[in-house]
């Protein structure tokens, strides 16, 4: 795969950034993502197509609404930026291989859900329910193309043995682990199931580890038990990291014995 496809495609992602963050404001609400157009929060004035170019706008309005001068959260930009660099990476990943619309759906998902539990402590159904039920069609279709239909059999495993895992921890303890954490446990099984059962058990204890490093860091800094991080960014960032890294890790890891 050479650099200027991936690099197109990260710039394809930073478009789908900016309607990443409208589903980030809306689908919360129980809003339309599709009408009407972007506006601002506050004054409700819609944005003209010029002051709606991805970060170039936040950076040219000097980040203020135009009409009313409020304040544009910086998430804005960082929500574009990290979707062109998560759509950059995945691309380098697969190249031109079938699967590669599903990871950048899988992508594009788990930045609009983690941003979303980070700001709401919520992870909605209306969003990881249609991702699995696309997912599962665009792997289906890779499969079919790639003649490794074996994928959507581990892929479908991998969706039930996360869930069934996160079920448990979840029963056994539901202040420590939402039934949220549980249904997304199951789409990122999914995703990984199709790279294999080594992907779906590095992807799930990799957000258990980086969740844990951010408690313990959270702690020490002194923030309190109860203003707990949520967890659904850690098993995105555990899930990508091992769409890109799984292979070598697993590979290492399993020559080392
Ligand atoms: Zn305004």
């Amino acid at each position: 795969m050479t650099i200027p496809v991936a690099g197109s495609v990260a710039v394809f992602g930073l478009l789908i950034g900016s309607f990443l963050n409208v589903v980030i404001h809306r689908v919360p609400a129980g809003e339309s993502i599709v009408s009407p157009g972007s506006r601002c929060p506050r004054c409700g004035v819609g944005l003209r197509a010029r002051d709606n170019v991805p970060v170039v706008s936040w950076l040219l309005l000097r980040r203020r609404c135009r009409s009313c001068a409020e304040p544009i959260s910086a998430r804005y930009p960082a929500v574009e930026l990290l979707t062109a660099l998560v759509f950059g990476l995945t691309t380098a990943r697969f190249g031109r291989d079938p699967v590669l619309s599903a990871f950048l759906l899988l992508g594009g998902a788990l930045i609009a859900l983690a941003a979303i539990d980070l700001e709401l402590r919520i992870l909605p159904k209306r969003i990881v329910w249609p991702v699995f039920g696309s997912g599962l069609v665009l792997l289906s279709v890779a499969a079919f193309v790639d003649q490794e239909l074996g994928n959507v059999l581990t892929a479908l495993g991998g969706a039930a043995a996360a869930f069934a895992v996160f079920f448990v921890i979840h029963f056994i303890s539901p202040r420590g682990m939402g039934f949220g954490d549980v249904r997304l446990a199951a789409l990122i099984g999914l995703f990984l199931g199709w790279l294999g059962w080594g992907h779906v058990a590095l992807g799930l204890f990799g957000g258990f580890l980086l969740g844990s490093i951010a408690g313990v860091a959270a702690l020490m800094a002194g923030r309190s038990r109860k203003s707990a991080l949520p967890f659904g960014p850690f098993m995105a960032a555990g899930a990508l990291l091992t769409v890109w890294l799984g292979d070598p890790v697993l590979h290492w890891y399993l020559g080392a014995f």
